[in-house]
């Protein structure tokens, strides 16, 4: 099969989606695999790298569109590159479907066969897909807050750890999912006192299992959670409630409880963000100040390390870019490697000018 990758055009995306690793895997199993010249620039790839890996450079995204069977990309195809696509061709990417119907309508008019990375399911319903960019997220929450504690972001100048003779900072993680699990990972690794609040019982005392002493964990009531934030240095939101909305856990009224200076890292602001005075900012202005309190709600984390989260995004979406190759035959043979695995069934959302997913459908009003 030919596979191409382009760079990415979304504004700030640094991340490719194939690394040179993955080409030259590709490329062992019997593809051609063409990449777009400097794809690969901003996670510190050079066109040499790929050369050396087997693929061939393309000067234009253009070139790739038209002579590639599938491509592979990070972000969902922006407008100039929708304008490409081709009936029959495979897209293997994030799209995010239902909450874009510019979008959804291209991919369904284009004819192509769009395979989503956050529908792609694994066992016991988890989005394998998905989760090494929480992985990355929660443990850069860890990162961006202790930043943020310092005087010079405004914040009350705590250093997480402590020194020998000073107390440690505490940190207060809400919700226990891969997020709060990376977050609590980095922040007891550092020293940290750390309290990790969750719901669900089950997490709680998977929590308890594996951190035993290095981490609390304390059921997440109106109460509880009122109390752990009040006496943080650093609070991390890292709720979801698939299918929803974050809610609103930290109320501006609870700012005022807080110790001035404190500081809150909202992972959740993708979904809304999970304290009331939450809004998105960007890496390149990422804190803002409300009630003494610093609140950083950077909507797109792994983006700051670009080069991290495109091999963690590589060693998870390869596997079904191979399996997709490796079953095509230049007609409907790719459609093997989706039977053969249901999880990766579970990706398509748009398949020959009919969307195929049903939560998108649903929401978007197409016939299912
Ligand atoms: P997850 O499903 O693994 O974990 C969520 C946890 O929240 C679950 O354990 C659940 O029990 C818990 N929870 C629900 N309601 C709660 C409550 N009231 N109090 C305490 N805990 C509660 O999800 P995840 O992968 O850890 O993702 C968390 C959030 O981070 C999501 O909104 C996700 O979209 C977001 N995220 C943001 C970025 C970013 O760049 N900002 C990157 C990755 C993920």
């Amino acid at each position: 099969m030919r596979i191409g990758t382009v760079k990415e055009i979304k504004n700030h995306e640094y991340r490719v989606g194939l690394t040179p690793e993955s080409v030259q895997e590709l490329v062992r199993n019997g593809h051609e695999v063409w990449v777009e010249m400097g794809a690969g620039l901003g996670i510190g790839a050079s066109d040499g790298e790929y050369q050396r890996c087997g693929a061939t450079m393309i000067a234009t995204a253009a070139e790739i569109f038209a002579g590639c069977e599938m491509v592979v990309k990070v972000k969902e195809p922006q407008a100039v590159e929708r304008a490409m696509l081709r009936e029959g061709q495979i897209l293997y990417t994030y799209l995010h479907l239902a909450p874009d119907p510019e979008q959804t309508a291209d991919l369904v008019k284009s004819g192509v066969t769009a395979i989503a990375y956050e529908t792609v399911t694994g066992p016991g319903g988890s989005l394998p897909l998905l989760k090494p960019m929480s992985q990355v997220a929660g443990r850069m929450s860890i990162q961006a807050g202790a930043t943020a504690l310092e005087k010079a972001h405004g914040g009350r100048g705590v250093l997480l750890g402590g020194v020998p003779g000073v107390m440690p900072g505490k940190v207060a993680v809400i919700g226990g999912g891969v997020v709060g699990f990376n977050a609590a990972q980095m922040a007891a690794g550092l020293g940290a006192d750390v309290t990790i609040l969750d719901r669900s019982a089950d997490v709680l005392e998977r929590l308890g299992n594996h951190f035993e002493a290095r981490a609390k964990t304390r059921f997440s009531s109106t109460a509880n959670l009122a109390e752990s934030v009040a006496e943080a240095d650093l609070v991390i939101g890292a709720v979801l409630i698939p299918g929803a909305a974050a809610p609103k856990l930290v109320t501006r009224e609870m700012l005022g409880t807080m110790k001035p200076g404190a500081v809150l890292v909202d992972v959740a602001i993708d979904q809304g963000g999970c304290f009331e005075t939450s809004y998105a900012t960007t890496h390149a202005d990422p804190t803002f100040v409300v009630d003494g309190i610093v609140h950083y709600c950077v909507a797109n984390m792994p983006g700051a390390v670009a080069r991290t989260s495109t091999y963690a995004l590589n060693n998870v979406t390869l596997p079904h870019a191979l399996a997709i190759a490796d079953a095509f035959d230049g007609a409907e043979g790719w459609k093997a490697a989706l039977r053969a695995d249901p999880h990766l069934a579970a990706g398509l959302n748009v398949h020959a000018g009919h969307v195929t997913y049903e939560a998108v459908a649903r929401e978007l009003d197409y016939a299912f």
